[in-house]
């Protein structure tokens, strides 16, 4: 029997973990569970079903409102981003699903690590602030860091029983997201309803508008270089709508190794669970003469400036990829509220890489301080040009 602590569980890759542990209540138990608190009546459920040890809410007002929920005896109950740390760090688990949004993931899933717990990562915004640091932990703590991002655990697959020194490159295959085939000059005036309908994944929303604006793809380079130790230049990026190849790895003889599948995050996120063991899977499997054409081409980077921009952080000096990654989080949630446009996601970030000071980044401390001074210049950016947020 695993046990497994979920950061982020009430989120569509923890829900979806959650489902797994249903799926093989005989392997799998929950250790403890962490989220947002936006809506505790589902972290009471959720706590009624799975039994977790210790529960950690970001906001303790959410905190004491599950308290009342839950009938003794009841789970340890943290709160505050200490809390959440605390429960990575000290609550035993066989594994600790990160699977947070965002920046907020980083100190967790680095007390996880320092503890020496296994890590199955979802939350790739933590590898792009803080890829060299947290490989290097993982590393001096002999810690498995197992990929939960599909493209990443195909490629993790791919590279299975092969030598690091024979890999030529990475592909990374990308949908190209809801517009695909939009022009360039309609980018200006899409609304929050078409970036959020993505052709082939469910997802929450953050990420769903990075699909919209490739920085999803961006991020996902930064992210192969780390947990695969390989150049930036050795990571290409090829759009196939399908979504069935999920990437692949070209070795230096020229034979390229795919994985491929369903477009179901149940897959990766078992494999990492079980590895390197495999699971049968209880849903949808690949039917390819269903599937018909599987076609590949070149990103526009011209009308996704954002995987320019991730690139050009990737490489320069450390602190870019976290102004990068705070630019865009803070940009992507005033775009989700409706105060910026969607062109205005990939000027801010711009803006903020050309404006930061730029710098070598040798603590977790440094780079928090890094993202929270992005964060405030951007979100000044954004009240200037586009009137502060009514309170
Ligand atoms: P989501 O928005 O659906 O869920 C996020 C979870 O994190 C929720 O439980 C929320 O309560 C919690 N959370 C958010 N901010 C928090 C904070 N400050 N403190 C504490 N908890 C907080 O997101 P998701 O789609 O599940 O994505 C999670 C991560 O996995 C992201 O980094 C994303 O890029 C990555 N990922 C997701 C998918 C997918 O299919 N959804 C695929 C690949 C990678
Ligand atoms: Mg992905």
């Amino acid at each position: 029997m695993k046990s497994i602590t979920l950061l982020g569980a009430t989120g569509s890759i923890g829900l979806r973990t959650l489902d797994l542990v249903s799926s093989f209540p005989e392997e799998f138990s929950v250790a403890g569970l962490a989220a947002r608190g936006s809506n505790v009546e589902r972290v009471a459920d959720l706590c009624k079903k799975y039994s977790p040890r210790a529960v950690a809410l970001l906001e303790a007002d959410a905190r004491d409102q599950l308290a009342r929920l839950l009938p003794a005896p009841r789970p340890e109950l943290l709160a505050g981003p200490d809390g959440l740390v605390a429960l990575a760090r000290d609550v035993k688990a066989d594994i600790v699903v990160s699977a947070l949004v965002g920046g907020a993931g980083l100190l967790p899933t680095m007390a996880a690590i320092q503890a020496g717990r296994t890590v199955a990562l979802a939350n790739k915004e933590t590898l792009v602030m803080a890829g060299r640091l947290m490989t290097a932990a993982a590393r001096a703590r002999g810690v498995k860091l197992l990929p939960v991002d599909s493209e990443h655990s195909a490629v993790f697959q791919c590279l299975a029983g092969h030598s690091r020194a024979d890999v030529h490159r990475i592909l990374l295959t990308a949908s190209g997201g809801p517009f695909r085939e939009t022009p360039k000059a309609r980018l200006a005036t899409v609304t929050v309803e078409d970036a959020l309908q993505h052709p082939t994944w469910k997802m929450g929303a953050k990420i769903t508008i990075d699909s919209a604006t490739l920085m999803n793809k961006g991020l996902e380079v930064i992210e192969a270089r780390w947990l695969f130790d390989v150049a930036s230049d050795q990571v290409q990026i090829v759009v196939h709508p399908q979504s069935i190849v999920h990437s692949m790895v070209e070795y230096i003889d020229g034979c390229v190794i795919a994985q491929l599948g369903v477009a179901d995050m149940g897959v990766p996120i078992l494999y990492a669970l079980t590895y390197p063991e495999r699971r049968p899977m209880p849903t949808a499997r690949l039917d390819l003469v269903r599937a018909g054409q599987l076609t590949f081409y070149e990103p526009d980077l011209d009308k996704f400036p954002c995987l320019r921009l991730a690139r050009t952080a990737l490489d320069s000096v450390s602190s870019a990829p976290v102004v990068l990654n705070a630019a865009n989080e803070v940009a992507v949630a005033a775009f989700l509220d409706r105060r910026i446009g969607f062109n205005a996601i990939a000027e801010l970030i711009e803006e903020a890489l050309n404006t930061s000071r730029a710098g070598e980044l040798d603590s977790i401390e440094a780079c928090t301080a890094v993202d929270a001074d992005t964060r405030r210049s951007v979100q000044r950016a954004i009240d200037t040009r586009h009137g502060a947020r009514p309170s």
